[in-house]
């Protein structure tokens, strides 16, 4: 039986408009071009932009797959040409059930190298997702910031601008700001 390869696991963390999708675009390019498989997965709900591919805000892409939230473990699991992937990376990972389980699998029974990208809180600044469950367990991270739509300074955290208390508001600058502590209830 054939060893398995020591797998990794890279987080990329912030509020919206932290280019978290920028650099895991970026990321995705770098693999590719050193000649490893690579597989971007996105959340099919949301649908702001392709459904084929990852496009962050300033309009870069790479094509990826569209996932439904309850679909992460078993794609893991059951899917051929995941298992052939050497690179696999999740944009807005806040959006998927199972997220936990699944990286263990990718990572540790599999042996692939991850890289999740997520934010760090719900607009109420509570845990969204299971990304924090991963902070623990990642190999590196990145801890991205915004700037502050109201004092242009650093801002870690998503203000939500439109009346609506689901937790889940799929949208972009129509319905967030990233503000800094200061900024945050003003
Ligand atoms: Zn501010």
């Amino acid at each position: 039986m054939t060893a398995v390869a020591c797998g990794r696991l890279e987080l990329i963390l912030g509020p919206m408009f932290s280019g978290k999708t920028t650099e895991i675009i970026r990321r995705a390019h770098a693999h590719q071009s050193e000649g490893r498989n690579v597989t971007a997965i996105r959340y099919t709900g949301d649908t702001r932009y392709s459904r084929n591919s990852i496009v962050s805000h300033n309009n870069i892409s790479f094509p990826a797959i569209s996932v439904e939230k309850d679909g992460l473990f078993k794609l893991a699991q059951e899917s051929k040409f995941i298992a052939d992937t050497d690179v696999i990376l999740i944009d807005e990972c806040h959006f998927f059930e199972e997220l936990e389980t699944t990286i263990d699998h990718l990572v540790d029974v599999m042996g692939k190298h991850v890289v999740v990208a997520g934010l760090n809180g719900s607009y109420l600044q509570q845990n969204f997702g299971e990304q924090h469950k991963l902070v623990c367990k990642t190999d590196d991270i990145l801890h991205l910031l915004a700037k502050c739509k109201k004092c242009d300074g650093p801002a870690n955290f998503t203000k939500r601008t439109v009346q609506d208390s689901n937790i889940v508001l799929i949208g972009g600058s129509d319905k967030y700001e990233p503000r800094c502590r200061i900024c945050l209830n003003i």
